[in-house]
């Protein structure tokens, strides 16, 4: 294959240099292809050029005129001075002013034709106006505008590099390279979704002709974007649908359960299984009866009850003579998942540890001896690379901090094991489909009966004598109440602080109640002591950092007060919100909230009080935050979208998959579109080894 034009050195381009390489290297800009695809953050219409004397105040004007002339003021009794422009169109003049760039004065001579555009500020000797720092423009010969006269492209930039000299960077690269770039894509795939041309796409996602539509510009949903977007989301599809596809080529293990331990394990719960929770473990039974690995993505709302769900696949793959492992991603929550399921699975006759950095209890001999059926630990259960005898399933909790990487390099330890990834940070399903679309997928969209609605209602510190009444109304009646603190980890010990006074002030105020607390510096026996008398109703009160984050199930407590709340995310307070209301009990969830605060923040809380639904709360998340913060997609493993925008593109989104995954069952190694093939590589840089597992 020939080198790649599009990988050469920015450097190189005429007018760069090693110096300001160095800035574009900031913006991850170091090949020309960088270049083409580092695209304006939004665009200014200068479209129109204005008679002086028809200008307006405080709007964005463009002035063709002669200058009349170029002085450098000095002012007196300081080092300051300021560069004065004037400029005549004949119907009055324009005086463009920089403050202490003296040294702008070379580049302008009297007579000279030029383009000034900036906000009109200020009447100038009642003939004209004042601009600040006007972009400029000389006319004088017939070069292309670039700054002015035209939809202009502005960029992100740094320090070091003005907006302008990105701009003129640009426009050298575009000009003089845009012929080097081959369009791998199919043709029939542009003609069907009406895509513009790779070339044509690039260009006028930088340099818009001058009839473009700037509000869908400035949306990014002109057409030229929506073909950079479509290409990013092409490869990513086709990423997946190669991944995917060489799953299904891998030896997994065909289980054939019985299904008499679950059945035994039905039996012994006091509840009857939702008809979700039924479907979805149908799904993941399906799965695993097949000969290749599983990789199913299982999403519910707090409280829907994944954990039964996923003990169900364990025993059906125990039952087969597999050892089964469940990893959460905290030792606080591999703790609770040990204290939920212990009691169950050693009922049954079957034998559970949990395996901790912090436990003492180390049983590695017996889990390599096959003697252990169940293992609940953390990630490190994997990473340490503990032997098991015979692993067969792993259930992995909140896939949001466990990669795809991490994933594959499970499998290869573990020779193909079945993996559930479960997580409680519902997002839509298409999204889920693009992001996490090497994974089947299943939900269970159905919470268990019974519950009442928890009240989620938001007082301002002024009003904290209003919740201590309702706190100590609840403990009255036999219920249990969390209190939690924010953790903010650069400031954890202040945190911490924080709580402990929140504690002792709580004591002082109720010194009746039992109050306890609980926190991540605690020694790890500690934390199961606390946690032991929380759930055996001995404490009324308990207070917390956000470790209660994930996963605790008590079901006798019913309040949740969450201080400061305007400092957690919406996704956190709605975790919270999940470890109240898991019994047939009126819940609250108080949030008390410290102005001044952001206008963010405020649309968090206000979010939290209008809806309980997992679904609704991650939307106004990703609408908040934006995708790629709210996805993380960074630790998912994922390669950036830096064009696309999964939430204003879904529907592109779903297309360019369908497409992918087309294209990947016709040619799975892309044998027949050489320059596709090298664009998904280049789109997944080595962090898949996708054309290697075949
Ligand atoms: P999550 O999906 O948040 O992990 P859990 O698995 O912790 O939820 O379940 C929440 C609570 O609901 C637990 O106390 C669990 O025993 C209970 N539970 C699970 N399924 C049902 C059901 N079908 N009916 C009633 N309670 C259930
Ligand atoms: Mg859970």
């Amino acid at each position: 294959m020939d080198r790649d034009p599009l990988e050469s050195p920015i450097q190189y381009v005429k007018g760069v240099g090693p110096q300001r390489a160095k800035l574009l290297a900031r913006l991850g800009i170091k090949t020309t292809g960088d270049a083409f695809y580092y695209l304006p953050y939004r665009y200014e219409d200068r479209r129109n050029i204005r008679k002086i004397g028809n200008l307006v105040y405080s709007t964005l004007e463009s002035v063709m005129g002669k200058i009349v002339s170029a002085d450098v003021i000095r002012l007196p009794r300081s080092h300051h001075s300021i560069f004065e422009l004037v400029v005549s169109d004949g119907t009055g003049l324009l005086k463009g002013k920089w403050f202490n760039q003296p040294y702008m004065q070379k580049n302008f001579s009297a007579g000279q034709k030029v383009i000034l555009s900036g906000v009109v500020k200020r009447p100038y000797r009642g003939i004209g106006f004042e601009m600040d720092k006007p972009e400029y423009e000389f006319t004088d010969d017939d070069a292309d505008l670039i700054h002015t006269a035209r939809i202009v492209p502005v960029y992100r930039t740094t320090t070091g590099m003005s907006v302008r000299v990105l701009r003129s960077i640009m426009f050298t690269v575009l000009s003089s390279l845009i012929d080097q770039i081959n369009d791998p894509f199919p043709s029939e795939l542009l003609v069907k979704h009406a895509l513009p041309s790779l070339r044509e796409s690039i260009y006028n996602c930088h340099f818009p002709g001058p009839e473009a539509d700037i509000e869908k510009l400035n949306r990014g949903v002109s057409d030229y974007q929506r073909r950079l977007s479509f290409d990013e989301l092409f490869n990513l599809g086709l990423g997946i649908a190669i991944m995917k596809k060489s799953a299904t080529k891998q030896k997994g293990i065909p289980f054939r359960p019985t299904g008499d331990l679950v059945k035994r394990l039905i039996a012994k719960l006091s509840f009857s299984l939702t008809t979700a929770q039924e479907r979805v473990f149908q799904e993941i039974l399906d799965d695993m009866r097949k000969p290749h690995p599983m990789n199913r993505l299982l999403q519910g709302d707090v409280g829907c009850g994944k954990t039964v769900v996923a003990l169900m696949a364990m025993l059906s793959a125990v039952e087969c003579g597999y050892q089964a492992a469940l990893m959460a991603p905290t030792e606080i929550l591999a703790e609770q998942h040990y204290l939920g399921i212990h009691g169950l699975v050693e009922d049954l006759g079957l034998k559970i540890c949990l395996l901790t950095g912090g436990r003492k209890e180390r049983p590695l001999g017996e889990i390599t001896s096959g003697l252990i059926d169940i293992v609940v630990g953390t990630h490190a259960l994997i990473q340490e690379g503990i032997t098991f005898r015979k692993l067969g399933f792993v259930v992995i909790d909140e896939q949001h901090r466990f990669g795809v990487l991490q994933r594959a390099s499970l499998r290869k330890k573990a020779r193909n094991p079945d993996v559930l990834v479960m997580t409680a940070t519902p997002i839509p399903r298409t999204l889920a489909m693009t992001l996490y679309g090497e994974l089947d997928y299943s939900v269970i969209d159905e919470l268990p009966p019974l519950r009442s609605p928890i009240i989620t209602k938001l007082f301002h510190s002024s009003h904290k004598q209003l919740i201590y009444q309702a706190l100590s109304g609840e403990v009255a009646k036999g219920r249990q109440v969390y209190v939690v603190y924010p953790l903010i980890e650069e400031s954890a010990t202040q945190d911490l602080k924080s709580a402990i006074v929140g504690k002792t002030a709580l004591e002082k105020m109720f010194p009746d109640f039992s109050i306890k607390i609980i926190h991540g510096k605690m020694k790890t026996a500690e934390r199961e002591a606390v946690m032991a008398s929380f759930k055996g109703k001995e404490v009324n009160v308990l207070v917390s950092t956000t470790v209660i984050e994930v996963g605790v199930d008590v079901p006798n407590a019913t309040m949740m007060l969450i201080v400061h709340a305007e400092r957690f995310g919406l996704s956190q307070l709605h975790q919270l919100r999940g470890r109240v209301g898991r019994g047939s009990d009126q819940s609250y969830c108080f949030l008390l909230a410290y102005p001044p605060y952001s206008e963010e923040a405020k649309r968090r809380l206000e979010t939290m009080v209008r809806t309980s639904d997992g679904f609704r709360v991650a939307e106004e998340d990703l609408n908040i935050r934006g995708p790629g913060d709210f996805l993380g997609t960074r630790q998912s493993g994922m390669p950036d979208l830096r064009i696309a925008n999964i939430v204003r593109d879904s529907f592109l989104a779903e297309t360019a998959r369908r497409e992918a995954f087309s294209m990947i069952d016709r040619d799975p190694y892309l044998e027949g579109s050489p320059g596709m093939k090298q664009a998904v590589e280049r789109f997944w840089h080595g962090k898949v080894e996708i054309f290697k597992t075949g």
